[in-house]
């Protein structure tokens, strides 16, 4: 198989908040998604990390 977990961390306070799997054959760009912060308390722009 050929999908991988990738880590989202919150843009603002840097957070690792979710891991998703990701297909990086078929998604070659970063993933960036609003998500959910618990610790900002509100939605904010999640990006993709190693
Ligand atoms: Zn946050």
């Amino acid at each position: 198989m050929a999908s991988n977990k990738v880590t989202l961390v919150c843009t603002e306070c840097l957070s690792r908040n979710y891991s998703t799997p990701k297909n990086k054959q078929t998604h070659t760009e970063r993933l960036e998604m609003k998500k959910f912060c618990r610790r900002c308390g509100k939605h904010t722009l999640h990006k993709e990390t190693k």
